[in-house]
């Protein structure tokens, strides 16, 4: 079982350096009208994290474009921040397999540790159950992966898998780049099938 994320400051700065690479790409890219990429970071507060993470773990990179009449904002993903949900990707994946797991008590610690109440984990089940398998990164995604995953074990099968094969430190950062794509705006919108 997994029962905690890793604690170490190391870790989460390790996350905004990928999120740093990450955002170096998509301003390199620039914006779809040719127009520059500049800075246009946001402040998330993200919720759930002990002790208060410092200043720069809370911003959301961000860029604006530069061009009179488009100004278009492009946020690129993260492995931080998990779509519009104000928790840290981590710990949404984190509480929410713990859920699955044969340890309730185990989950009030964790929930009243990060201050994530029923209501909002109850949520978060239904992203993982309801929503998540229908977007188009989970269609194309779970093809790559082995095992074949049963939604109703989400997202626990998802941190087994990359937990088992890696130590702690390593599958958290991969499982959270591997589900980067989601944490666009908009990446999250379901497909109609027709
Ligand atoms: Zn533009």
């Amino acid at each position: 079982m997994y029962h905690d994320l890793p604690r170490t400051a190391r870790f989460w700065s390790f996350l905004l350096a990928v999120d740093q690479d990450l955002a170096e790409s998509a301003r390199k890219k620039a914006c779809s009208c040719g127009g520059r990429l500049h800075c246009a970071n946001y402040l998330r507060k993200p919720r759930g994290t002990r002790p208060q993470l410092p200043e720069p773990q809370c911003l959301r990179l961000s860029f604006c474009c530069d061009r009179d009449g488009c100004r278009k904002r492009v946020t690129p993903p993260s492995v931080r921040f998990l779509g519009p949900k104000v928790y840290l990707g981590a710990i949404v994946i984190l509480i929410s397999a713990m859920r699955q797991g044969p340890s309730p008590r185990r989950v009030r610690e964790l929930s009243t540790c990060f201050g994530a109440d029923r209501r909002t984990i109850a949520r978060w089940q239904v992203f993982w159950r309801e929503h998540f398998p229908q977007t188009p990164f989970w269609k194309v995604a779970r093809a790559r992966l082995t095992p074949i995953f049963e939604i109703t074990s989400l997202p626990y099968s998802l941190l087994d898998a990359f937990l088992r094969r890696h130590p702690r430190c390593r599958g958290w950062t991969l499982l959270l780049r591997f589900l980067a794509p989601i944490t666009i705006p908009g990446a999250l919108r379901i497909e109609v099938s027709r």
